[in-house]
């Protein structure tokens, strides 16, 4: 029978409040309206994102909501005006837009889009769809979209300019980590930083994005790749994927920009910086050459310190930058990062640590929050 038209009632894992763990319940979920899309979700990962929104310390999150931004699914229908989608397509939705058609979409020197530009309007924030109404409903009350995704949710509904076709034939518990933290983690050292061959690079942090940018960073031909991380099991899937020196800053009795410096007499060519937070975003910009060497900035950590840098820094030849989603144009983009991987130009089996049932959502944060896991794929 066609659900085409019709309201779907389905499992969510909602929050109702900031602080509070998830709820698994039943939602409905309203038919796309123009330029949308409704998509099952298939497989959907957690990122460090969806816990901060839903941080008390987080003052902008907004209650109840669905989050989760990392997934992918199948089309099961499309609403009035949507040419590029037709039910059954595999889908990978983004919280980075691409109209096509803004002046940031029509240069080639930026993949911001200009449905983002202003975050004062619920919309921009992709809290709520453009006519400004949620398609969720739970006991009655509607509940709010998150970053235009919501992939915590059996079927989502999504803008067509949020949403890419990939491949028939691509594995969606894999295709998934396209969303967020392989794109944006690779990106930044293939588009970002820019990586030459015979580099020296710096990693900072090796979770899904530190080890993307790992990745980056070899394809990019880098000769040699130092990574940084608090917890010493990630060093060996670093290393397979192309780390040529691991550090541990708990086992250093000097700070970390000092030994890196001193390791390759006088700073790395590119440091990317992929933990968030003010000491990191320093160490990593500590860490570059003079005469040349770029920090590139990928974490974020909520209400910290800013980086505070003299021109002096800037002016004896270091380049600082930071990526939004990896600096890639989402639509055009993904589906060629996904035939990359199926063409095995990457291996993502390194990056997926568990396996669990949706309605496991709570220990999967759990796992994430204690560092046990990199990515936890939950399918419904
Ligand atoms: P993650 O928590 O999985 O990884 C962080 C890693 O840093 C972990 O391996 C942790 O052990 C390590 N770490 C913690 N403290 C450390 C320290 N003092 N020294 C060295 N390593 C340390 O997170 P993730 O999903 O990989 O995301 C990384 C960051 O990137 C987050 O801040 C996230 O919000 C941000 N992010 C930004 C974008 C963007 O578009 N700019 C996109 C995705 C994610
Ligand atoms: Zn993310």
């Amino acid at each position: 029978m066609s659900t085409k038209g019709k309201v779907i009632k389905c499992k969510a894992a909602v929050v109702w409040e900031a602080g509070k763990p998830f709820s698994i319940e039943e939602v409905e979920v309203a038919p796309p309206k123009a330029h949308e899309v409704r998509i099952q979700v298939i497989a959907t990962s957690i990122c460090h994102t969806d816990a901060f929104n839903i941080d008390p310390n987080f003052k902008k999150g907004v209650f109840p909501v669905i989050v989760g931004h990392e997934c992918a699914g199948i089309v099961e229908s499309i609403g009035p005006g949507v040419t590029n989608f037709k039910p059954g397509d595999k889908v990978i939705p983004f919280f980075a837009p691409q109209c096509k058609k803004c002046k940031f979409c029509l240069s080639p020197r930026t993949n911001i889009c200009g449905k983002l530009c202003d975050f004062k309007t619920p919309t921009a924030d992709q809290k709520l769809m453009e006519d400004k109404t949620s398609r969720f409903t739970c006991k009655g009350k509607p509940v709010y979209h998150f970053l235009g995704v919501s992939s915590f949710s059996q079927y989502t509904v999504v803008s067509d300019v949020n949403l890419a076709k990939i491949h028939d034939d691509a594995n969606l518990e894999r295709a998934c980590l396209f969303g967020c933290g392989f794109s944006s983690g690779y990106g930044a050292a293939i588009n970002t930083a820019k990586v030459t061959p015979g580099s020296t690079c710096a990693i900072f942090g090796l979770g899904s994005v530190g080890l993307s940018a790992v990745i980056g960073c070899k394809v990019a031909g880098a000769s040699r790749i130092i990574v940084t991380d608090i917890n010493n099991e990630k060093f060996t899937r670093a290393k397979a994927l192309g780390a040529t020196d691991c550090l541990n800053p708990r086992e250093l009795d000097r700070p970390i920009q000092e030994v890196i410096i001193e390791m390759t007499n006088g700073g790395v060519d590119f440091a990317i910086e992929c933990i968030g937070g003010y000491q990191h975003m320093r160490a990593a910009l500590d860490s570059t050459s003079v005469g040349g060497g770029t920090c590139t900035l990928v974490g974020v950590k909520a209400g910290d310190k800013a980086l505070d840098v003299s021109p002096e820094e800037l002016i004896m030849g270091r380049t600082l930058n930071a990526t939004f989603f990896g600096g890639w144009k989402s639509v055009d983009s993904v589906p060629k990062l996904v035939n990359d991987y199926m063409n095995k130009k990457f291996n993502l089996d390194l990056f997926v640590t568990h396996n669990l049932p949706f309605d496991q959502v709570n220990e999967a944060f759990d796992l994430m929050n204690q560092g046990k896991s990199i990515r936890t794929i939950l399918t419904f």
